[in-house]
């Protein structure tokens, strides 16, 4: 459910997914105001869906209208996608999930020191989760303290291997040595190319894993500068996908093929 997402292309890649694996299922985006939550989850409930994914403003506030909550979404403190579970719709984070299954392509984080800019729901998303997969130490740069602050402390669920510390964004940062992953998970590059990060680009190192959450375009400033650099990187179309491919799991049972939903999603991107 969006607020208002016309057009929408992962409808056309999650569609794709369901017309490769020959599944008779739709899915659909449906415009709900913040007045109409409950009743568009009451309608879900009643029509039998086994599950929707939900964007901004919905995210949270449909979290005490649900049954309950998978660990991650519950950390986050955010749902994006519902899943029907016997009688039950449970909220799950698949932005995170979606993420780390990318980076899990390229890189392990267990163990790794992670640098992240930004601190808003996509950051929560991929700091908990490769904080459960037991990444080793998070610093979270970011822009405003408190938003800063807040996620360090959701990353204190278990103390004894992540470690996770805040560090006030002003002018360009230089990433200490020994950083392992550096994460854009902030807003700056979506649909600006030339957009630029506050980041010491001396500091990136070829050894290093860049991935930016941006997803449009996915060739963004960062990538461009880190590839240039010798970095392997990731882009924020793998995220995307991968959260598909983790949505129509949950929902279906299927495995669906990430390179059927990669195309779709990139044709209907006119990318
Ligand atoms: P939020 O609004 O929740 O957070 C935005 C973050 O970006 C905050 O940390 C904010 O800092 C920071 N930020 C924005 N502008 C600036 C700036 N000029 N300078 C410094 N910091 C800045 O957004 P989301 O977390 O929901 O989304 C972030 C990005 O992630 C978007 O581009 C979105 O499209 C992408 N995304 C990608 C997904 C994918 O599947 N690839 C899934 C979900 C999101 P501050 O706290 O100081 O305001």
């Amino acid at each position: 459910m969006s607020q208002g997402a016309a057009g929408n292309p992962t409808v056309a890649m999650v569609e794709a997914a369901f017309q490769h694996h020959g599944l008779h299922w739709r899915y659909v985006n449906m415009e709900v105001p913040p007045a109409g939550l409950a009743d568009g989850v009451r309608g879900a409930r009643a029509m039998g869906f086994r599950g929707f994914n939900l964007s901004m403003p919905h995210k949270v506030a449909v979290i005490p209208l649900l049954d309950g909550l998978g660990e991650s979404a519950m950390l986050i403190g955010a749902v994006n996608c519902v899943v029907r579970r016997g009688e039950q719709l449970i909220g799950e984070n698949t932005d995170g999930k979606g993420f780390l299954k990318s980076l899990q392509e390229i890189c392990d984080p267990r163990g790794k020191n992670i640098v992240m800019f930004g601190a808003g729901g996509a950051a929560r998303a991929v700091a908990v989760e490769v904080g459960l997969v037991g990444a080793k130490h998070i610093t979270v740069v970011n822009r405003s303290e408190p938003r800063g602050r807040e996620l360090v402390e959701t990353l204190r669920f278990n103390p004894e291997t992540l470690d996770a510390e805040f560090v006030s964004w002003h002018g360009d940062y230089t990433l200490p040595a020994g950083t392992d992953i550096v994460i854009n998970a902030t807003s700056i590059g979506l649909y600006d190319a030339d957009a630029r990060l506050a980041l010491n680009l001396d500091s990136l190192k070829p050894n290093m894993v860049v991935a930016d959450v941006v997803f449009s375009p996915p060739q963004t400033r960062l990538i461009r500068d880190a590839a240039a650099r010798g970095c392997r990187t990731l882009d924020g179309l793998g995220m995307l996908v991968n959260q598909g491919v983790i949505g129509v799991q949950y929902w279906t049972g299927v495995n669906p093929d990430p390179v059927a939903m990669r195309r779709a999603l990139e044709e209907a991107m006119g990318l």
